[in-house]
């Protein structure tokens, strides 16, 4: 028997009796071949949403919404419940209450007419605290033995509500306080994802899509052996199989490939899941629930993945290109420094930078919910320049999306790039920016939003056609 196993379903592995009844599998075979198994659970499909939803309607001073989605919510957990654990009354009083108290907070925003980054987080938050128990009644129903655990008991985090940051020693203490008990006891304790608590116990949650975080904070402070990912697609694929069917699954990558292409919007990983995990030689995996006969893919140390010219496309919607512009730039020092510097000071984190040719412009790219905030704060730190006329104008470009190509190849293959421009320019998609990561393991190229799915397919078309080879470079 191996030690420690995590093991992490996403919304669409909790979404339904059938989904849940995956899990129960999954878990069954697991437990014959793991000492200890934790299951770390995200949100329902969809709850998330209509719990946001929910609230910005009663910002908005909507009155009916918050009942309606709680009506909802709730028949969708009784739903499951039903088939799984009908028997579970413990959790349906649960719901009931954990859905009033989401009825009670948007009742306070409507009233407020504002909702908090802390109040926000307690209405997300819901979302998990009711899966795990579903998930965890229906095990024991099956004769698992198991406990929900509300991970507010365990993860510590800071007060960055929406975006909390975990601190790993006081999550590891709890854990052996909270979670060792019931390892022995034989248990599977069913942790929910995506939320932690404060030094106050007010709930945080660590960002959208967070319960994989979740997954690699459990394994970390359980000194996990492996953590499963388990989504609604065989592993890591060539490219989002919604924008091409096509797409395959590869079989290993690279900690630096997976971290390009999760931080440049391959949902299927959170980008901060990968890290912690790696660094501690944790096996990280991600896999199938609905197919957990295919093995999935294998995140490896760099220099160990079986790599391919191209392995793989991501698209990045939502962004804007930033230009700070003008000819009396060049040979003033510290232009860059206090552009970023007043980007950084809206808390803003700039997702590409495009090195120009000339010192007369900088131009980088932002989240384009950001873009406005940005281009204010800049015209304030530089409003002495703009008045001097030594620099001409602040601009952000509409919406664009970042098209990123992942692939070792590109450092040692010469052409990858002239391939790639040639495939877009034929499909008729205009380059605006240009970056190289600094692994020279990825190319990004910055396009017109409506432009996105056709860059996409045109450079997947190269990865399908290219065969794998071996290298060590990345
Ligand atoms: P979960 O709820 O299980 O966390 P997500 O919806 O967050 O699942 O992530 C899985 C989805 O990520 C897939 O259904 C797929 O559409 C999308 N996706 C985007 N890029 C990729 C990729 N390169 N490989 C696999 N899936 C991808
Ligand atoms: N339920 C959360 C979300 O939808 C976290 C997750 O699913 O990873 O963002
Ligand atoms: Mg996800």
């Amino acid at each position: 028997m191996k030690d420690t196993l995590v093991l992490k379903f996403g919304g669409t592995s909790v979404g339904s009796a059938k989904a849940i009844r995956q899990i129960i599998e999954i878990a069954r075979r697991a437990k014959t071949e793991w000492h200890n198994v934790a299951i770390v659970v995200s949100a329902m499909s969809g709850v998330t949403d209509a719990l946001l939803n929910g609230a910005a309607a009663a910002v908005a001073g909507d009155e009916l919404i918050a009942e309606k989605t709680a009506a909802e919510l709730l028949k969708k957990h009784f739903d499951a419940l039903d088939e799984l654990a009908p028997d579970a009354e413990e959790v349906r009083d649960f719901i009931e209450s954990s859905l009033n108290e989401f009825v009670t907070l948007a009742h306070a925003i409507r009233v407020l007419g504002e909702a908090s980054p802390r109040a926000l987080d307690a209405i997300a938050s819901l979302g998990e605290r009711m899966s795990a128990p579903v998930v965890s009644a229906a095990l024991r129903h099956t004769g698992i033995g198991s406990e929900g655990v509300d991970a507010r008991e365990v993860v510590l985090t800071d007060s960055l509500f929406q975006s909390a940051v975990p601190d790993l020693d006081a999550t590891t203490r709890n854990a052996q306080r909270v979670l060792w008990p019931l390892f022995q006891a034989g248990k599977v304790p069913v942790i929910t994802g995506f939320i932690g608590a404060n030094e106050q116990g007010v709930v945080t949650t660590l960002g959208r899509g967070g319960s994989d975080f979740s997954g690699a904070i459990f394994g970390v402070v359980l000194d996990a052996d492996e953590v499963w990912i388990y989504t609604d697609v065989t592993g890591v694929m060539t490219t989002d199989p919604r924008i091409d069917p096509r797409a395959r699954t590869i079989p290993e990558l690279s900690f630096r490939e997976i971290s390009e292409l999760a931080f440049y919007g391959a949902k299927v990983l959170h980008p901060k899941s990968i890290r912690p995990v790696v660094e501690k030689g944790i096996t990280l995996w991600v896999k199938n629930t609905f197919a957990p006969e295919e093995a999935g893919t294998r995140i490896v140390a760099d220099g160990l993945a079986q790599l391919g010219d191209l392995r793989a496309v991501t698209a990045f919607k939502g962004q804007s290109i930033i230009t700070v512009e003008g000819r009396g730039m060049i040979g003033i020092p510290g232009i860059a420094a206090r552009t970023f510097g007043a980007v950084a000071r809206e808390n803003t984190s700039i997702v590409m930078i495009s090195q120009a040719s000339s010192e007369q412009s900088i131009c980088f790219v932002v989240p384009s919910s950001t873009a406005d905030t940005v281009v204010k704060a800049l015209e304030h730190e530089f409003r002495l320049e703009l008045n001097r006329r030594d620099i001409d104008s602040i601009q952000k470009s509409g919406e664009t999306a970042i098209i990123t190509i992942v692939g070792a190849g590109m450092r040692t293959t010469p052409g990858l790039a002239g391939k790639i421009f040639t495939a877009t320019g034929n499909a008729g998609v205009n380059v605006i920016a240009i970056a190289q990561g600094s692994s020279e393991c990825s190319i990004s190229l910055v396009v017109d939003a409506p432009d996105a799915q056709k860059a996409v397919l045109a450079v997947h078309e190269l990865i399908v056609n290219s065969s794998p080879e071996r290298s060590d470079e990345c």
